[in-house]
């Protein structure tokens, strides 16, 4: 076939296909615009998943009269003007495509009126073509309603999936929307029943609950930082995989695996392995570190210094945390304390909704069911009275709130994990008789360069020996006991940061390791002295609550607990 230029309504077709990938992409930039023309309200309605019909109405400025026709052609846009406005983009919208795109490959009517016009005017277009506008009658604000979504190209149509499948896309998407704009009201009716509503208040942990339901209110913990914004959950509540953490980038939801990845590590102490937390931030970055004019559909983006800010979310969401974690009521007659020791026995909490009902507080009879809400004012270790020992595994201790059992495994690793993530003293090395080899490929030779100070402050003495060959001279001193080839250990530890099911930092896996390999076992017994101490040491940490893999170091059975068991209540 001959090279030629490929027919306008082609071109255009094969454009949108950027934009407009599925329905949820068309709901997602009509609320894009409202939100740019200041709308206070956004209702939507859809038909059949938005392949039949997708409904847009917004309170906001209004298309001028004038300006009517040029909304749908390509490159028309009143939101930049100069290559220089792309350096500090404030809208959500800027490449002048969406209205195009989406015009070319549906019937498309929009009814737009300002407040300075009289009427409104209403343009219908179909596939892009036969462009007619005429007065009509409306109240001010935009009104865009699209029809028969790829009813002139067959093969997306092909590719869209089940009605329902794409009812949740939109579902989603709007719910990220409405978070990202608190002070919105969005309302979604899916085939004229209303499924999600907001109610503008303004605060995204309004939103949260609409999304998540009444009974998160009490798990969450508000963050409002310089930096970071949002709504954290408390980490009883957790999923099977990353996709209850939400991000906002200046209330641009966008998709940053790295970012998300900085939370979920953040939350990896605290809950047991596999698990992943609910969250939704919104990061408030000066405009010109982002650069949002990467991707067509604009979710992708970049930042000037992602790792700083990395670092910075990380800092924010310790400290916070720290803060706010409470320790576990001990579930009613002991019965399953030990559930955490086996991850297998959780119930799976995949659905939002699993996650919720696996923590309902226990219901109004007094019953069993789960978890309580957190506590307001937990003892802190300093106020604890060291009872003793039971099982030489498991230490009792009285707080000004009931009884405290500490596990004392779970309490050493996490004191230790947090003396050698600070760099304490107790982070000593100790030479190997033997030095041991690895060697690593080229992109695992240049982690281990970049990192080989802070494996040296944890313990660990690293020595090139060029092309990729490594010697290991010495290790944490608690794990030069062991005799054991660490060597290798770090190898396999380092080559797994590439693997995506897998926690990817490996100092923090290594902190890990040599917390517990530190840490007293249980089954061994200790004196009185050593678990003042012990739980002194652990007083001092941020995170007391959890061992590093997130299971509970205590349990505590509370005054009020204790009266009904013994009939007192
Ligand atoms: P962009 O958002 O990148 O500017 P679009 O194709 O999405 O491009 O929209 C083109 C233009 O149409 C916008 O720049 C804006 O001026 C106008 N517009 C679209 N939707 C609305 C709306 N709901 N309210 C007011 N103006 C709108
Ligand atoms: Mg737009």
């Amino acid at each position: 076939m001959s090279v030629q230029v490929l027919p306008a309504a082609l071109a255009a077709k094969i454009a949108a296909g950027e934009v407009v990938e599925r329905p949820a992409s068309v709901v997602k930039e009509l609320c894009e615009n409202a939100l740019d023309a200041q709308a206070t309200a956004i209702a939507i309605s859809i038909e059949q998943g938005g392949l039949r019909r997708i409904h847009v109405e917004d309170d906001g400025d209004g298309i001028a009269a004038d300006d009517l026709s040029l909304t749908v052609r390509r490159y028309a846009t009143s939101k930049i003007s100069s290559v220089d406005d792309l350096a500090a983009i404030r809208s959500l919208g800027f490449r002048g495509e969406a209205l195009a795109s989406i015009a070319a490959v549906s019937h498309l009517d929009i009814r737009s009126r300002t407040a300075q016009d009289l009427a409104a005017q209403q343009l219908s277009a179909v596939g892009g073509e036969h462009i007619e506008i005429r007065s009509t009658a409306g109240p001010v604000g935009t009104a865009i309603d699209v029809r028969h979504l790829f009813f002139n190209v067959p093969a997306r149509l092909a590719f869209c999936k089940s009605p329902q499948a794409e009812t949740q896309r939109i579902i989603q998407c709007v719910q990220h929307l409405a978070l990202s704009q608190p002070a919105v009201r969005f309302t979604l009716n899916v085939n004229g029943r209303e499924v999600f509503a907001t109610t503008g208040s303004g605060r995204m942990e309004d939103v949260f609950i609409a999304m998540h339901g009444h009974e998160l209110a009490e798990q969450l913990i508000p963050l409002d930082d310089p930096l970071v914004q949002g709504v954290l959950v408390q980490p009883t509540v957790h999923r099977g995989n990353r996709t209850g953490v939400s991000l906002f980038v200046n209330s641009r939801w966008v998709q940053q695996r790295a970012l998300v990845y900085t939370v979920t590590d953040v939350y990896a102490e605290l809950m047991p392995d596999g698990r992943y937390p609910l969250a939704a931030l919104n990061l408030a970055l000066p405009v010109e570190d982002v650069d949002v004019n990467v991707h067509p559909q604009k979710s992708d983006i970049r930042l000037r210094d992602a790792a700083r800010v990395a670092r910075q979310l990380r800092h924010v969401l310790r400290s916070v945390l720290a803060q706010h974690v409470a320790v576990q009521p001990m579930r009613q007659h002991f019965q399953s304390m030990d559930s955490w020791r086996s991850p297998g026995t959780q119930p799976s909490a995949d659905q939002t909704r699993g996650a919720v009902d696996l923590f309902r507080p226990p219901d109004a009879n007094g019953g069993t069911s789960g978890i309580g809400p957190p506590d307001a004012a937990p003892s802190t270790p300093a106020e604890f009275r060291v009872l003793g020992q039971i099982g030489a595994m498991y230490l009792i201790a009285e707080g000004v709130d009931g009884m405290y059992l500490i596990d004392q495994h779970s309490a050493h690793e996490r004191v230790l994990y947090e003396a050698v993530l600070k760099r304490l003293p107790e982070a000593q090395s100790q030479q190997l008789l033997e030095p041991q080899s690895l060697t690593l490929s080229p992109t695992h030779v240049q982690w281990l360069e970049a990192n080989v100070e802070e494996l040296q402050r944890m313990g660990f003495a690293l020595e090139s020996f060029g092309a990729g060959a490594w010697l290991l001279r010495a290790v944490p001193l608690f794990l030069a006991e062991k005799g054991h080839d660490w060597g290798q250990f770090v190898k396999t530890v380092i080559e797994q940061k590439d693997n995506p099911d897998y926690r990817g930092d490996p100092l923090e896996r290594l902190r890990w390791v040599i917390a517990c390999h530190g840490a007293v076992k249980a089954g061994d017994t200790l004196a009185h002295e050593q678990i003042v101490a012990l739980l002194g040491a652990l007083e001092r940490c941020d995170l007391a609550r959890t061992c590093p893999h997130g299971r509970p170091t205590m349990v505590r059975l509370s005054h009020a607990q204790l009266a009904r068991e013994f009939g007192r209540t």
